[in-house]
């Protein structure tokens, strides 16, 4: 039997913030943001369910760059569209993910989609940045259109745990990562209880998005709240005192420097610099 991961430390998260007009997030990762202690990720917002009003102008944010990782855009209310300089354009709905990498640079654009803004109603997002190791970085920008029937569910008593990348009790998610990384949406009904297990020595953090659970039996652990686990140990216990909404996130750490700036993350000043040029100069494209 495996061990258990020890919760390291358990982080509230600052208020909420606009990004564009679209999307009012947490930034759940807080403090901890690009801080290698929580390698390969980076950054995790989160939009809780909110009403919009129909609108003839779609709410979100527009035409910016990304640079040297991964976005990986959950949608669980409502459609985001995307539309990005390599001429891809794609629409995400509920359950649905787009996990897009950003590579050696693009220029994007994010959007309710038109025909859910027109009609309004409810949108609730979680967008999670992975970083890329140094040899990827200048991998070139692609996305995977992850749709909700491509993604195993795990029935875990009243729940269920969605493997969106890595593997869960046999079933291994959809995405292709360029690192070894787990992303999975787990979803626990109050009593339930579960095992996750990750590997020895990877990064481990659960994102409280909703409700609230006990951890190991011993912490409760509620709604906006990160729980950061320690390196080593494989076995984490998730019991729900609340109907609950979580995000499991376990990684291989990428031992590397990390330089973010904006938009751009890399591994030194020297490679900010040359990005932020490089989009000045129209190297990422335009929309
Ligand atoms: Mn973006």
């Amino acid at each position: 039997m495996s061990s258990h991961k020890t919760i390291a430390r358990i982080i509230d998260s600052p208020q909420p913030h606009w990004v564009g007009d679209g999307f009012l997030v947490r930034p759940l990762f807080a403090d901890l943001a690009f801080q290698r202690e929580i390698s390969p990720f980076l950054m995790l917002d989160y939009a809780a369910p909110a009403m919009f009003r129909p609108s003839d102008t779609p709410p979100g944010v527009g035409p910016h760059p990304h640079k040297g990782f991964e976005t990986v855009t959950i949608v669980y209310d409502g459609e985001v569209e995307h539309r990005d300089s390599t001429g891809a354009i794609g629409c995400i709905g509920p359950g649905d993910v787009q996990w897009m990498t950003a590579g050696s640079g693009l220029v994007h654009e994010e959007f309710h989609s038109r025909a859910a803004a027109k009609r309004g109603g409810i949108v609730s997002m979680s967008q999670l940045w992975v970083n890329l190791p140094k040899r990827d970085k200048s991998a070139t920008p692609h996305y995977q259109d992850i749709r909700k029937a491509q993604i195993p569910e795990v029935p875990v008593g009243g729940g269920v745990v969605r493997v969106i990348a890595g593997e869960f009790a046999g079933q291994r998610g959809p995405a292709s990562t360029f690192t070894p990384v787990q992303v999975w949406d787990v979803r626990l009904k109050a009593g339930d209880r579960t095992t996750l297990t990750l590997n020895e020595g990877d990064t481990a953090l659960l994102p409280v998005l909703a409700g609230k659970v006990k951890i190991n039996g011993e912490r409760e652990v509620a709604a906006s709240r990160l729980v950061v686990f320690s390196h080593a140990g494989a076995t984490i216990e998730v019991e729900a005192l609340e109907d609950a909404v979580l995000l499991m996130l376990g990684g291989e750490p990428i031992d590397e420097p990390v330089v973010a700036y904006g938009p751009f993350v890399m591994n030194s000043q020297d490679e900010i610099r040359q990005a932020m040029a490089d989009y000045r100069a129209g190297k990422m494209g335009a929309l």
